[in-house]
């Protein structure tokens, strides 16, 4: 079999928020492991040169995760127009930098709406098709704020504490469907997103970058080898797994 289990050769794969940032690496790991890959997002303009860099085996599809009526139809028309949908990389996110007592009612809730709420429905959605070809491969993005406290992003590490929970339920229920679920939690990955919550907060980042052990940031492509693996065959009796990818964060004193 040797270097085989690893090939996506043949497999389609939807990427949500898969222009810019983890998404991107994620997917560009994923193409050249052989799979053809659907990326989605809000901005046309970002997908639309992603999928350009990306090359022939990808596409773009505009889509709103938090849109939870769209869903259905967007997972229909990637089925008939595109193909079989083996792999789903739950990846699109948005985080909100705030003490608690500053968060709102309303940002906690879009938060969740899309983090958590929006990410069940795609998965729901797709894993009807899955179940039914008794096959499939499903991965949430997790983060270390959903493996201990952070300060000033309560909503967010609500959401992807919560992501461990759905990955512990739907493990229970599709595993007899031969379709497994699992979770990478990204360390701290130079991505816009990392950008914008550290950038004007020096102390931020000095206390960040003292409690990884590899001692430097995370490239979107480690998360994208980590996405393949898990995807591919050579992960068929992992699932339940929340695997971080954080240069020993999580364990580093
Ligand atoms: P970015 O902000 O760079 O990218 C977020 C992506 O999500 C974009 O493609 C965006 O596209 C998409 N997105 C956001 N909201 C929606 C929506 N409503 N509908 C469709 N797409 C949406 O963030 P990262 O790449 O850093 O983050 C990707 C994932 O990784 C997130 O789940 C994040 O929580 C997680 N993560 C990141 C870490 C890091 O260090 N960077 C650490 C831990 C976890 P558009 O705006 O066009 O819709």
């Amino acid at each position: 079999m040797g270097l085989d289990v690893f090939s996506l050769k043949g497999r389609l794969a939807l990427v949500t928020g898969g222009g810019v940032g983890i998404g991107l690496g994620i997917s560009k790991a994923l193409l050249e492991a052989g799979a053809r890959v659907v990326i989605t997002g809000r901005r046309e303009e970002i997908l639309k040169e992603a999928v350009s860099a990306l090359g022939k085996n990808a596409y773009y599809i505009v889509n709103d995760i938090t849109e939870k009526e769209k869903i259905p139809s967007l997972i229909e028309d990637i089925e008939k127009n595109i193909g079989a949908i083996d792999i789903l990389v739950n990846n699109a996110g948005i985080h909100h930098k705030a003490w608690a007592q500053d968060t709102s009612d309303s940002d906690f809730e879009r938060i969740i709406q899309t983090n958590l709420l929006s990410v069940f429905s795609i998965t729901r959605e797709c894993a009807r098709k899955m179940l039914a070809r008794r096959s499939g491969s499903i991965i949430m993005i997790g983060s270390m704020a959903g493996l201990f406290g952070i300060d000033r992003v309560v909503a967010y590490g609500v959401s992807k504490t919560a992501i461990t929970g759905l990955v512990n339920a739907l493990v229970t229920e599709y595993s007899q469907y031969n379709v497994r679920v699992n979770a990478i939690a990204p360390g701290w990955i130079e991505s816009n997103m990392f950008l914008n919550a550290v950038e004007k907060d020096p102390p931020r980042k000095e206390k960040i970058t003292n409690r990884i052990a590899m001692d430097h940031f995370g490239k979107t492509e480690d998360i994208g080898n980590a996405a393949v693996f898990l995807s591919s065959d050579a992960a068929k009796y992992i699932t339940g797994v929340i695997l971080p990818v954080d240069g020993g964060a999580t364990v580093n004193f």
